[in-house]
């Protein structure tokens, strides 16, 4: 047991490192911070770094946004939790932007993008047990897919690496090779509910799915009576430029998972779904304690605000438009190092050449204090927040460019 008058004394772990009461389930930076504004982060040392990483891209809005500052402090004032027994006013509220925004009739909201990404899938299987097809509940999910950390959401993306150890996968998952129709079209059988898919896979790598690509797959869900389910979880509420990124391939999904970006950095994530394919969620087959409280709630309707505002959308598109222009520079300065640049609006990746490591150049940003994060398919992720201004992005590319330049030196 520690000791409780000891709680309040500073903990001494913290010039030195990771305190070990904290699971070591993530090799963190040895940085703590104390505060943010917009894209900028302060260190307890007092050092200032530009945040590109946005919290995995989660802070929509930056740090510390007012607008959705006095969201939350005014309802934390009034009412945290009621449960899901009774209404929920901003759950109504937000439930009725997002339908009106987007392909969606319905929606349900939880607390994490694994936990829409499990609810989504629930929902596909009940949608055929429903219309009297138990059999039908397998689901199609791509290679280098990412669905979160809960066991079936793990067994859904089948990446062996991040199975390991955790027993049999959860049943029901046929995994064929990225953006690869042929494939898709192949796996589907008399069992198949469902074809689940990232429009950019964003742990992946910033691995774009063509639009040509996506409209297949609509095509074979309608041919086969399959629900489509959009994990849009990364590529979400502004990330890619359009409010969702669907909206690009000039498609829509039937069953939808969003998270990361629609709380602004407060817990959240929702499932949203047509008319058709919300039908056999009837009551008792689904719930969660937290989900839709009003806390997350009151910030959530506070980011559709800003991110719904006039022009938000656009001058996101702009931005991105800049950002490709710098990267693009950077290819070519740097293409001993970087061997390709992925770009859909602000979740913008560079692939790296084999013999450097996300890791590396994650640190040496670092060093130039600019936050970036790794990803799969050896890329390194530049996710800068929505409100990020040109000044801030040309700021960000001339330390990734000291970041390269100091890398290429040490690695020769
Ligand atoms: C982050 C992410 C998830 C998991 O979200 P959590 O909130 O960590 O559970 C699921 N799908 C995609 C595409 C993601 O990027």
């Amino acid at each position: 047991m520690a000791d409780p008058t000891a709680a309040s004394a500073p903990a001494a772990h913290t010039a030195s490192g990771p305190s070990p009461a904290v699971m070591a389930t993530y090799a963190r930076q040895n940085i703590v911070f104390e505060r943010g504004a917009g894209c900028w982060l302060t260190a307890t040392t007092g050092e200032q770094f530009l945040d590109f990483g946005s919290g995995v891209a989660v802070n929509a809005l930056g740090h510390a946004h007012p607008h959705l500052v006095s969201a939350l402090t005014e309802q934390a004032g009034k009412l945290w939790h009621t449960s899901n027994l009774y209404r929920v006013a901003g759950q109504e509220r937000l439930a009725e932007r997002l339908c009106q925004k987007t392909f969606a009739d319905k929606v349900f909201f939880c607390n994490s993008g694994a936990e829409a990404c499990e609810g989504a899938i629930k929902a596909a299987r009940r949608y055929h047990y429903a219309k009297g097809n138990p059999e039908r509940w397998r689901i199609i999910t791509f290679q280098g897919a990412f669905h979160g950390r809960t066991l079936t959401a793990l067994s859904a993306a089948g990446n062996p690496a991040y199975l390991e150890g955790f027993g049999e996968p959860a049943a029901g998952f046929d995994h064929v090779a990225f953006a690869d129709l042929d494939a898709a079209r192949d796996a589907i059988t008399e069992e198949t509910a469902a074809i689940m898919v990232e429009p950019v896979q964003g742990e992946g790598g910033v691995r774009i799915l063509p639009a040509e690509f996506l409209a297949g797959l609509r095509e074979l869900c309608d041919k086969h009576g399959l629900l489509l389910v959009l994990d849009e979880v990364q590529t979400g509420v502004g990330r890619t430029g359009t409010f969702f990124a669907y909206e690009q391939a000039g498609i829509v999904p039937d069953l939808m998972a969003i998270a990361k970006g629609i709380g602004g950095g407060f817990p959240l994530g929702a499932i949203l779904a047509t008319n058709d394919a919300a039908s056999g969620m009837v009551p008792g087959t689904h719930g969660s304690t937290f989900g839709g409280n009003p806390l997350a709630m009151a910030v959530a309707n506070a980011v559709l605000d800003v991110v719904l505002e006039d022009g938000f959308l656009e001058d996101v598109a702009r931005k991105s438009a800049r950002l490709r222009q710098g990267l693009a520079e950077i290819e070519d300065e740097y293409s001993d190092l970087v061997a390709e640049i992925r770009i859909a609006g602000l979740l913008t990746g560079l692939k790296l050449r084999d013999a450097v490591k996300p890791a590396q150049v994650v640190a040496a940003s670092l060093a130039e204090k600019l936050l970036l994060v790794g990803a799969s398919d050896n890329v390194v992720r530049l996710l800068p927040p929505l409100v990020v201004s040109e000044e801030e992005i040309a700021d960000g590319l001339a330390r990734l460019k000291r970041a390269l330049s100091a890398l290429r030196r040490t690695s020769t």
